[in-house]
């Protein structure tokens, strides 16, 4: 009888042994296949929710590891660990079983990222008052152009008036796409060298006649910020207050594109503003007129306002505007 308990206890010592051990096998193979899920994957990549503080914490990772930045960036949004060691188990075994795919996803992840180098509005050493707001509105519900969701973020102007705050390119890159569209009203799109591409929209005016093809340097003169858009007719204004809407999208190796939420983007870009100010001649001229010609300048032509906005990236660069 006592012979028969220990067998049995054995048996079943035997059986939970089996069963923790099954269990282990089947998270992993669980987590790994949760990589096969493709829609989960895309909508996470797409949301694209990195915080600032981590961002660096990865870019601290990344040293003497064989892992880069995007890939700690792929495992955190799959994941949402965040310790160094955990992050490695996990994508110790992406790369074992899913290598072309993690590889293809890191590609994704460098095109986002980058080649960013600037907030894309600048701030006005002159005008203190003269700044920026914006909020995660990542697919919150859009009414032109029929049932949709927001694919960008609108940075909003604190002064609601068109053709004030210029807008600069975020990365190099190339013009791919310049012009009128019904929703994006005057807009500009920016092939970055990683593959990204930086959607400018609702701008007021351009900074001059941009080419398709045309190379473009991070922190140069795109346009200003306006109210263009949501309207069949070129030229419409009005529909909605001043914003510059941005957007990024990325292609998959099929070609297809999948846009991306700007916002945590924005957010770590935020520390990299560069400044704008007058050319040192202007400068010299503004000052001496009178406080009625002053009034005048104000309402100068946008074009003449235009051609006085003048960047010096090396002052900003002095300045330590930049990370
Ligand atoms: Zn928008």
């Amino acid at each position: 009888m006592k012979k028969q308990v220990w067998i049995w206890l054995l048996i079943l010592t035997a059986m939970v042994c089996f069963l923790i051990s099954l269990t282990g096998q089947i998270q992993q193979f669980a987590k790994l296949s949760s990589l096969l899920a493709e829609e989960d994957i895309r909508e996470l990549l797409r949301q694209q929710k990195i915080p600032t503080e981590l961002f660096e914490t990865f870019c601290g990772y990344e040293k003497d590891s064989e892992y880069s930045r995007y890939d700690y960036m792929l495992g955190y949004l799959f994941t949402e660990q965040e310790g160094q060691r955990e992050l490695e188990e996990y994508l110790e075994l992406l790369y074992q079983y899913q290598k072309s795919k993690i590889q293809e996803l890191s590609e994704m992840e460098q095109a986002v990222w980058k080649d960013l180098e600037y907030f894309p509005v600048p701030l006005s050493p002159k005008d203190s008052s003269l700044v920026t707001s914006f909020e995660n509105s990542w697919m919150f519900d859009r009414n032109y152009g029929g049932n949709r969701g927001h694919e960008g973020t609108d940075i909003m102007a604190s002064f609601n008036e068109r053709g004030h705050y210029p807008v600069i390119s975020m990365t190099d890159g190339t013009v791919e796409k310049v012009g009128w569209l019904k929703l994006g009203g005057y807009r500009i799109g920016i092939r970055a060298p990683n593959g990204g591409y930086f959607y400018y929209a609702h701008l007021y005016d351009y900074a001059r006649e941009f080419q398709e093809g045309e190379e473009i340097k991070a922190g140069e003169l795109l346009g200003f910020m306006g109210d263009s858009g949501y309207g069949e007719e070129e030229g419409t204004v009005g529909k909605f207050a001043v914003h510059l809407h941005l957007g990024i999208y990325v292609n998959d190796k099929n070609g297809s594109e999948v846009s991306v939420n700007p916002y945590w983007v924005l957010k770590w870009l935020e520390e990299k503003r560069l400044n704008y100010q007058f050319s040192q001649e202007e400068k010299r001229l503004n000052d001496q007129f009178s406080q009625e010609e002053k009034r005048l300048n104000d309402q100068f032509s946008q074009e003449e306002k235009r051609l006085s906005y003048q960047f010096s990236r090396e002052e900003a660069e002095n300045a330590d505007q930049i990370g």
